[in-house]
């Protein structure tokens, strides 16, 4: 056994990614696994709506949904005991349909009330054929991207997200624009399914245009859709914050659980041997070198300490620091080792009221018309027409407290106290809007949009530090570790994934690699430190062993004086009498 002490690791970042290194880090033989949040609460970009009102359920405003190909998510949600719940379920999504606007804001496409209407109206305004060749390749992409499930099975870790993603066969996909992919698809980069399916599915989901955009971002976006569109989409109940705040806080009923969990359940990082520990508000401002090789993190607010850690994970977007002279530094800080990409700004708007159908050019009435919509996706024809990248459905079983109110402007107020009456009367729920926008939508965009819009009940959020997601444009990839230090230590970045593409189950994907290439370092270490100590112990030895020779090999201390030993005149080889040499002796 080593006298080495177990390592320290510290994570910088509370968000999912964070959360899945510190558990699949459960096993890893370490001291300390410290986890640094900047912010006063864990999450990161899974974040929901608070209770305000114990009657209102929650709605997410940041990342909402899986697919039921996400392994890891949801095996982490399983082993929690969280319960997920498939969109195409839940009752809170009013009619469940999709509409897409197009030009001049009308809808190009709407599902149908039958599933055989929404298959006519896809065929003819798609085509048989691009919808089938759309659904194989992200059917494709979501088998090849499982293909690094097995590799992580077998124990196999990669230094950089281009050797990751060759597993799937999808390391030249992030330097592809989609434009490029599509083509491939599409004779015609025109066609509706491209500038109305795919741009209105990366608008939603990843708030950019589709055309510049990476391939893996844009097949990333589409998946759901090959997966069995609402169907296969999953949400967790409560929010997916709660997945995070699992695998990072211990719970009773986790620990009740100890010995049960596999050998990979991530939750069990919560049960393990090693248990993270969380630390909020702490910004880590700086990483750097010390002689020994080993990492010491400063932090935001100079009253705490610094620590130093053996291996460090950042499990965050790259931080921008302030520039500084400090590159002919000694030690320089090793977050600007982090390549930083560009992110999209996102806002969201939560928002009760009924969606005005003449804003669509529609003239029937607005409870039909809402109670048909889950879903509102954008097309390029609709431009900058619209203020918004889509619109989701999230109602409730109770309307607000006293809605509408007096303050609902004059010239709805009528209508809105028909539709409050009809919503009461059993007519459907009042709807409530999620909108995601580039740009803060004020209350005169909402006024034309949103019938009996009331501020004072609206939820915002803004997505600007350093943003939703990272702008996708072709390019090439970082590697993820940042560092490595003379004494093995590693400075991992499993987010660099984001720069190819971003999503929860991606995330946890590279939180993973994180942890297996810091296990097989850390196997790695000990195996040196054995055989540096097997050497020490093997050169001591050897040093005892020629010692005592050189001391077998003196001539006894005499107790006689010189030349009076009663032997003194038995020379080399001849033996005193009765004694015989033996060989070898
Ligand atoms: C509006 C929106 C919708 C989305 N929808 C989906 C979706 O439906 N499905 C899906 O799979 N994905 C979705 N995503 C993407 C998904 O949220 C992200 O891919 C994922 O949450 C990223 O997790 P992370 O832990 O890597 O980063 P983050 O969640 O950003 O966590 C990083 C954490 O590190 C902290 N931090 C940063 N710097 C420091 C520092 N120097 N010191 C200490 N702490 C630091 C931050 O405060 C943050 O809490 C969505 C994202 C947004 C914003």
């Amino acid at each position: 056994m080593s006298g080495i002490p177990p390592p320290n690791i510290a994570i910088i970042g509370g968000g999912i990614g964070g959360a899945f290194a510190a558990a699949w880090l459960r096993n890893a033989s370490v001291r300390h696994l410290d986890v640094y949040e900047a912010s006063e609460r864990i999450g990161g970009r899974t974040l929901a709506t608070q209770d305000q009102d114990e009657t209102w359920a929650t709605v997410e405003l940041g990342a909402s949904m899986g697919i039921t190909e996400n392994r890891y998510i949801l095996e982490a949600a399983r082993s929690l005991g969280l319960a997920t719940e498939l969109r195409s379920e839940v009752s809170w999504r009013g009619g469940g349909r999709l509409a897409i606007v197009g030009a001049g804001r009308k809808l190009a496409f709407e599902e149908g009330a039958w599933k055989a209407t929404t298959l006519v109206r896809l065929l003819s305004r798609y085509g048989g054929r691009t919808l089938y060749r759309l659904g194989q390749q992200g059917s494709e992409f979501i088998r090849n991207f499982s293909r690094i499930y097995a590799a992580q099975d077998d124990g196999r870790a990669f230094a950089t997200v281009d050797e990751l993603l060759a597993v799937g066969g999808l390391h030249e996909w992030p330097r592809r624009s989609c434009a490029e992919a599509m083509a491939v698809l599409f004779s015609d980069a025109a066609a509706p399914a491209a500038t109305e399916l795919v741009a209105g599915l990366m608008r939603n989901n990843y708030g950019q245009d589709w055309a510049p955009s990476g391939a893996l971002c844009c097949f990333t976006a589409i998946a759901p859709l090959a997966a069995g569109g609402s169907a296969a989409a999953i949400g967790l109940v409560g929010g997916w914050e709660g997945l995070t705040r699992g695998l990072l806080q211990s719970s009773s009923r986790s620990r009740s659980r100890r010995g049960s969990a596999g050998e990979d359940d991530p939750a069990a990082a919560t049960i393990g041997a090693t248990r993270p520990q969380l630390h909020l508000s702490r910004q880590v401002t700086s990483v750097v070198t010390q002689d020994d090789g080993r990492f010491v993190l400063s932090f935001a607010d100079g009253s705490s300490a610094a620590r130093v850690y053996d291996h460090v994970v950042l499990a965050a977007p790259c931080p921008t620091l302030p520039a500084t002279a400090e590159a002919h530094d000694e030690s320089p800080n090793l977050l600007r080792r982090c390549a930083p990409v560009p992110y999209q700004h996102v806002y969201v708007t939560l928002v009760w009221g009924w969606l005005d159908p003449a804003y669509f050019g529609k003239s029937e009435h607005a409870a039909s018309f809402n109670a048909k919509f889950s879903d509102v996706l954008v097309a390029d024809a609709a431009g900058r027409s619209v203020p918004f990248l889509s619109i989701g459905r999230f109602d409730e079983q109770h309307a607000p407290p006293a809605f509408p109110s007096a303050a609902v402007s004059a010239h709805d107020s009528a209508e809105c106290a028909r539709l409050y009456a009809g919503a009461h009367d059993g007519a459907g729920a009042i709807p409530r809007w999620k909108l995601f926008s580039a740009h803060e939508l004020s209350p005169s965009d909402l006024a034309p949009l949103i019938l009996c819009h009331e501020e004072r009940l609206t939820v915002r959020h803004a997505w600007t530090s350093p943003g939703a997601y990272p702008i996708s444009r072709p390019r090439n990839l970082s590697s993820f570790v940042l560092h490595e230090s003379v004494s093995g230590g590693l400075f991992l970045h499993p987010s660099a994934i984001e720069a190819a593409t971003s999503a929860m189950e991606v995330v946890a994907v590279a939180a993973r690699n994180a942890a297996l290439l810091l296990v097989q370092r850390l196997a790695q270490i000990r195996r040196a430190n054995r055989l540096r100590e097997n050497a020490e112990l093997h050169q001591k030895f050897v040093e005892a062993n020629a010692a005592r020779a050189e001391a077998d090999a003196a001539p006894p201390k005499s107790q006689f004086p010189r030349g009076e030993t009663p032997n003194a005149k038995v020379g080399k080889g001849e033996c005193a009498a009765g004694e015989r040499v033996q060989p070898g002796e």
